[in-house]
């Protein structure tokens, strides 16, 4: 077969099982509405749920670090990448969190990656909940440990895959808050059971970190666990992008030496880091906003109630309505953005065959009528 033999098939394939994913242009406009001059539509996709990616504060710093520092690092962190403000946005990372070390990457996805990469040898064991981020699989798949999948938030079955007297090391890993069903871990029992057999626990908390728990301090802090490593992502309520690792002195220092991602590829801009402390400094004082999320999450679910479509059990800004099939997730997406309504139809790979959903996300930006909004055009949908 030829290479354009096998990319004609790949795509082919794709298109008959109605997983072709195709990228919308999206206009500028604010987290809760945008337009295209003609039309527009009210944002249900965005993770910034705080409204963070337009705050004011968040701008000015960005802007005012663009002028002192220029927009890039200049390089790696181990060169000339790693600034006073990146230092200070650690420090003031860490000390919010909980632990002695943050570290700095430009990703969730990055961090994740690096976190299994650098950590995990041959003969190692790494328990993964069954719906665990593409970014954490991707990096246990490449790994040499033995991979073993425990089901979704379930920590019996994580039990098992413990038991059995393992003399290889373990790194259990799992979400605070899973991205695509918006549950939450059983963190406190896959705490214990991890630390029972000297397990390491990972906690990727992308949609918790800022939302979740007193002052925003993430589902690890909500949960009264503080998981050996702790990676909590940019890209979501902190309204930017990049991520940190949260850890002890010797992971970090472990990271620096042997992170890949920290060695061979570029920082954050510092204006970035800089705009990320300006965030935080406003998170840590953001209850108004995330009571306003927790009273738009409790009118959507009331609301969705009678809808023949299932709601996921979640009490988080992520509300996902079961469909099941992919061209009708496809289909209905559609008809709700030519209804003024931005969702995106999230059908697998990326959740299980079978489970094609509209994830919709709620942000402290909406106002009850947007949702009131919403609620109605899915009722017309569900009539039709
Ligand atoms: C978004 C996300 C990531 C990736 O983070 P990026 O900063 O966007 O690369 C990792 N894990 C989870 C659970 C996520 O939702």
């Amino acid at each position: 077969m030829s290479w354009s033999q096998r990319i004609d098939n790949a795509l082919s394939a794709r298109r008959e099982q109605g997983l072709w994913r195709a990228r919308q242009v999206r206009h500028p406009g604010t987290e809760r509405m945008f337009s295209d001059g003609q039309q527009q539509w009210l944002n249900f996709a965005s993770n910034d749920y705080l409204g963070m990616s337009q705050h004011p504060a968040v701008i000015r710093a960005w802007q005012a670090g663009a002028a002192r520092y220029g927009v890039g690092s200049g390089g790696s962190g181990h060169v000339t990448g790693y600034t006073r403000a990146h230092a200070e946005l650690e420090t003031s990372l860490a000390g919010w969190l909980g632990y002695p070390r943050a570290l700095l990457f430009i990703s969730g996805f990055a961090a994740n990656h690096a976190v299994i990469s650098a950590l995990m040898q041959q003969g190692d064991r790494l328990l993964a909940d069954k719906l665990s981020h593409a970014s954490l699989l991707e990096a246990a798949i490449q790994s040499p440990a033995v991979l073993r999948r425990f089901a979704h938030n379930d920590a019996g079955s994580l039990g098992r895959l413990l038991a059995g007297g393992h003399t290889a090391e373990q790194l259990v890993v799992t979400e605070g808050v899973f991205s695509m069903d918006g549950d939450q871990a059983p963190l406190p029992e896959l705490a214990r059971l991890a630390g029972q057999s000297g397990a390491w626990l990972m906690v990727d908390d992308a949609h918790g970190i800022g939302v979740q728990g007193e002052g925003g301090r993430g589902s690890c802090w909500q949960a009264g666990i503080q998981p050996d490593v702790l990676v909590v992502t940019f890209g979501k309520a902190f309204g930017a992008s990049g991520a940190a690792v949260l850890c002890s002195e010797a992971v970090a220092d472990y990271l620096v030496q042997f992170a890949r991602h920290l060695i061979y590829s570029t920082s954050l801009p510092p204006a970035q880091a800089e705009a990320l402390s300006a965030a935080l400094a406003v998170i840590r004082h953001a209850d108004e906003a995330r009571e306003a999320l927790q009273r738009h999450i409790g009118h959507f679910r009331a609301g969705a109630a009678g809808l023949p479509w299932a709601l996921c059990e979640s009490s988080t800004a992520i509300q996902p309505l079961i469909i099941g099939d992919n061209a009708r997730a496809l289909h209905l997406a559609q008809c709700l953005r030519e209804q003024g309504i931005w969702v995106t139809a999230i059908r697998p790979p990326t959740v299980p065959p079978g489970t094609a959903r509209l994830r919709f996300t709620l942000t402290a930006a909406h106002q009850p009528e947007d949702i009131d909004r919403l609620l109605e055009v899915l009722y017309a949908l569900a009539r039709e």
